[in-house]
């Protein structure tokens, strides 16, 4: 099962509507969760997650042959820490996190996760153990609470609302004409662009895996909604391994490490103190580009 960006624009493009039963979702999430851009054989094993390291080793990537949008990319992060990306937009921050989710195989170079190549593990299991929160956040039709469930489908009503709670959704979905069996997208009822984060943030809670890919939003959210993301986000990077395109300063601050993107290379890498004391593309974009009002990276 997967919850991704790329898996809900073809969800999108086959215009199906998943209705009451949650059987449906599971096959047709089976059938995404397999791109025709990636194969595996029946005989894959699942990966074996210790750590949760993630390693990208001078990788090589593009949409088309003749378009390289990453080259040789090296990057990692260790068990429970913080990789931030930042750098121009069109530089290949979202690519690499659908590369770690096997959307699409490298060209060259490997992606590894705890000493494994992930093209050599089931694509499954891999994804079993990634939870994304992107930007575009996809709800298909159905209630509130199965839209939150797809994170576990084999959880109960209760870990769905606790979820919900410690995402800061449960207050809203309370408010809503039927609570958490109010019914979202065509047809149902409307929600803000926070809220939709809020119940993607509550999926992610309730999958709790332990690598966590996230796509901060750059797109303007009221400050109420902006400032409950944010306690909510905090707390669920807590103990798992992220990488983080990140737009707030906050969340830059807070990495472990800081890798700057730009035209599909990493330019530069290391701690915030560091890449501002190196005075090279890093430094320049945050004397420059940081905007004190919004707390944003205005270029990332
Ligand atoms: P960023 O997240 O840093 O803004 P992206 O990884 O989204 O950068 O994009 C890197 C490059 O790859 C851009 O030139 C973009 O147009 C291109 N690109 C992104 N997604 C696709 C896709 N699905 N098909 C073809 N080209 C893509
Ligand atoms: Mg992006």
């Amino acid at each position: 099962l997967l919850l991704a960006y790329e898996p809900a624009k073809r969800l999108a493009r086959l215009n199906v509507g998943i209705a009451e039963s949650l059987a449906p979702v599971r096959a047709l999430f089976n059938i995404l969760d397999h791109p025709p851009s990636v194969t595996e054989t029946d005989d894959q094993p699942p990966l074996q997650l210790t750590r949760g390291k993630i390693e990208l080793i001078d990788v090589g990537f593009g949409y088309r042959p003749v378009d390289k949008v990453l080259s040789g990319i090296n990057l990692s992060v260790d068990h429970g820490q913080r990789l931030a990306l930042v750098g121009p937009s069109g530089g290949g921050k979202s690519t690499i996190l659908s590369l770690v989710q096997r959307f699409y195989d490298v060209q060259e170079g490997s992606v590894r996760v705890d000493d494994q190549d992930i093209r050599t593990v089931s694509v499954g299991s891999l994804r079993h153990h990634i939870a994304f929160v992107s930007q575009d956040v996809f709800l298909f039709s159905g209630t509130v609470r199965d839209n939150i469930r797809i994170g576990r489908l084999d959880a109960t009503d209760e870990e769905v609302e606790a979820a919900a709670v410690d995402a800061f959704a449960d207050g809203f979905i309370r408010n809503l004409p039927k609570g958490y069996d109010s019914h979202v997208g065509e047809n149902g009822v409307q929600l803000s662009g926070g809220q939709r984060q809020r119940l993607a943030i509550a999926r992610a809670i309730l999958k709790n895996a332990p690598i966590l890919l996230l796509d901060e939003a750059t797109s303007a959210l009221d400050s109420e909604s902006e400032r409950m993301i944010q306690i909510a986000l905090d707390k669920l990077v807590e103990g798992r391994t992220t990488i983080v395109i990140a737009h707030r300063l906050a969340t830059i601050l807070s990495a472990d490490k800081i890798a700057v993107i730009e035209r599909g290379h990493v330019v530069e890498v290391g701690t915030h103190p560091e890449l501002v004391r190196m005075g090279g593309v890093y430094e320049k974009l945050y004397r420059y580009q940081f905007d004190e009002g919004r707390a944003e990276m205005a270029i990332a």
